[in-house]
């Protein structure tokens, strides 16, 4: 059983603010995932709770113990890295074995109880008597998951594990890193740069930027609600479209269209509780968020009714499931996910359907 806290944590390098003031409950047995562009603090968050690094303010508590101060070694947490950190001339057997034998917590019995579970979980029997050098990239980090696990922590904290992997090697052990923690039930925290191992294997998603929390959720609730733009822009592949417009009487007036917007705060979805982070009014100026695949040409629908915008295609993009259109609304650039093998070519004017639920708005600084 494994809660952890954070209240306010902090951390700078000299004039660096790398962590800037982070609250966040981190549930037993869940696995979180932080996310956000490189250099927005995440490795730093992370290495706070291992003890790797110093606080310079705040505090972690794990299960209700101020841990802040205490050494890595007593904090019982495993970390997992992007570069596996195994020691070349050590078999996989003695990588494993070697925190539990020197820490003189286990005995022989114990040791070779917990490695023969461990190779069995991660079916790495045949990598004991390995060295490193003789292992695929994958394989080490079956091994780096081995010494994690044989060592039963409280929490397992990855930073970027995946990471130095082949595309295909990576989505496998992606599906092997959830079935994982579902056998083990291990609070887990997990960082990556990549949106898409965010969704997938984060049961809750944390969003940094800057140093600070944008937004926690499920990967469900991040992408139909962003919080803010930031948000909106760093999840989902292609990226949300977002249209410059200036509120006007209720409306989103764009310099090829306007939209009335449902409410009187212009209450699109902008957030995670559909009320968002500042509320858009008369006399703003705000960006309009629609998600390419939220977007339609009218003829693939002919059942829809409403406004349509009209839209240029300047690029066409086959992605074989799907046709990405390039288009510019007025002289706002904007992308479409059509169906496949629609007959649109480049320099095509086109018809836009959208569903008006599916519209977001946003402070155009937010995030
Ligand atoms: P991320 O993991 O999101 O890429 P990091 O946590 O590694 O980001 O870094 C956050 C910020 O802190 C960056 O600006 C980085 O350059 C800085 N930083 C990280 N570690 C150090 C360090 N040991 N000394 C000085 N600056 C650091």
């Amino acid at each position: 059983m494994t809660t952890v806290t954070l209240h306010d944590l902090r951390k700078e390098f000299d004039d660096v603010v790398a962590v800037n003031g982070i609250d966040l409950e981190i549930v037993d047995g869940e696995f979180l995932v932080i996310v956000g562009p490189s250099g927005c603090g995440k490795s730093t968050t992370l290495r706070l709770l291992a003890g790797l690094e110093d606080a310079t303010g705040g505090e972690i508590v794990m299960d209700g113990r101020d841990v802040t101060a205490v050494e890595p070694k007593d904090r019982n947490v495993a970390m997992v890295f992007q570069n596996y950190a195994l020691y070349p001339h050590m078999t996989g057997r003695r990588n494993i074995t070697f925190g539990m034998k020197s820490s003189g917590d286990f005995t022989d019995e114990a040791i070779d109880r917990r490695v023969g579970e461990a190779a069995e979980t991660l079916d790495i029997a045949d990598l004991l008597d390995r060295k490193p050098q003789a292992m695929s990239g994958g394989e080490r980090q079956r091994v780096a998951l081995g010494r994690a696990i044989v060592r039963d922590p409280d929490a397992f904290l990855m930073d970027e594990p995946l990471s130095n992997l082949d595309a295909k090697l990576r989505i496998q052990m992606r599906a092997e890193l959830a079935q994982l923690h579902t056998s083990l039930g291990t609070t887990t925290v997990y960082v990556t740069h990549d949106q898409t191992e965010a969704m997938t294997l984060g049961e809750r998603v944390v969003v940094m930027n800057d140093g600070r929390i944008m937004q926690v959720d499920e990967p469900q609730t991040l992408y139909d609600f962003p919080a803010n733009r930031f948000v909106a822009e760093f999840i989902g592949d292609p990226a949300m479209n977002m249209l410059p417009v200036d509120i006007e009487n209720g409306t989103a007036v764009h310099d090829a269209f306007a939209i009335p917007l449902p409410n009187a705060d212009g209450g699109l979805r902008n957030g995670a509780n559909g009320d968002g982070d500042v509320p858009i009014r008369d006399g703003r100026r705000a960006v309009l968020g629609v998600r390419p695949e939220d977007l339609y040409l009218a003829t693939e629908r002919p059942d829809a009714s409403g406004e349509t915008l009209a839209a240029t295609v300047d690029v066409t993009e086959p992605l074989g499931d799907s046709l990405l259109l390039h288009c510019s609304i007025g002289e706002s650039p904007c992308k479409i996910q059509a169906k496949p093998r629609s007959d649109i070519r480049p320099g095509d004017t086109v018809s836009i359907a959208y569903d008006p639920a599916r519209l977001h708005c946003f402070d155009p600084e937010s995030g």
